[in-house]
């Protein structure tokens, strides 16, 4: 991605060794193909190798480089070990140095149906599986006193959401999380935020009934729903020598919808 004849749109990306978990679908795949656009080196997960593969072979498609892997992140021992796997093979290189934690999952329910089951899961997938993947890669970022982390988190981490108790501690941990990590690694030049996204049009969004939709859509004052590019945008900032002096720091991408 550049801008005629001024040089990157998000300088220092190229070249750089990037991981996006959740990189399939939706806002990760997005962000995905605009790190493989900037001339990242890409690996991207699912928990399928051929979903991740399939949008990893569109990035080389495209002539970036891209490498698919299998994660789940709700399995936090196993997924720790393929990262542990990924650092080993990545050492060469220098490691991975720009770290997305896109990969998010919900299990909805009020609490008096919300059983200890769904709740483990999305708090393993959304906050212990970030933990885990970071773990795994953080060495190679001080060794290389160099680093950026990205989290995905929510705009309801803020301002709650009835039926989703676990998923709203969950995306509010990780903001703990990035500000005991931004304090933690700030001496190796390792910066970590979050961007925290309203809604967005996803097949998630996608799926309400209209009158949910309007609803919806009244809160937000620009007067629309986010689109993933508005969301990459932000990431992709974050990720880039256009954001050294941040860390620490929770960017809302939600239309004005809480401010
Ligand atoms: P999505 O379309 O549902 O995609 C989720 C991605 O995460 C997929 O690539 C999926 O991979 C992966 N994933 C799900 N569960 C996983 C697990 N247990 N282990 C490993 N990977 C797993 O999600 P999205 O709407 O693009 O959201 C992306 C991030 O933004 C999430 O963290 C979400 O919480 C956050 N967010 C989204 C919105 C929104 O409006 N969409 C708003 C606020 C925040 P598979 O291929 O394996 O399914």
């Amino acid at each position: 991605m550049t801008n005629a004849g001024t040089g990157p749109v998000f300088p220092g990306i190229a070249g750089r060794l990037a991981l996006v978990t959740g990189g399939s679908r939706g806002i990760g795949r997005t962000i995905a193909l605009s790190l493989g656009a900037a001339g990242a080196r890409v690996y991207l997960t699912s928990r399928t190798l051929e979903a991740a593969e399939s949008v990893a072979e569109e990035i080389r498609a495209e002539g970036g480089e891209a490498h698919g892997l299998a994660l789940d992140l709700s399995q936090p021992e196993a997924a720790a070990e393929t990262c542990q796997q990924l650092a080993k093979s990545t050492r060469d290189d220098g490691g991975i140095s720009l770290l997305v934690l896109n990969a998010g999952m919900t299990r909805d329910g009020l609490i008096m149906r919300m059983g200890l089951p769904a709740w483990r899961e999305v708090l393993d997938a959304n906050l212990t599986g970030a933990f885990v993947v970071t773990k795994s890669l953080v060495p190679a970022m001080i060794r290389g006193r160099f680093g950026r982390i990205v989290a995905l988190s929510s705009i309801v981490a803020r301002i709650g959401n009835a039926g989703q108790a676990n998923y709203c501690a969950s995306k509010a941990g990780l903001h703990g999380l990035v500000r005991a990590l931004a304090r933690e690694l700030a001496s190796r030049s390792i910066t970590v935020n979050a961007v925290a996204p309203g809604f967005i049009e996803t097949d998630m969004t996608r799926e309400l009934p209209e009158a949910t939709r309007q609803r919806l859509l009244e809160q937000v004052p620009l007067g629309r729903l986010g689109t993933q590019e508005d969301v990459a945008g932000a990431v992709l900032f974050l990720l880039s020598d256009l954001a050294t002096y941040i860390t620490g720091e929770v960017v809302d991408v939600n239309g004005g919808m809480a401010m």
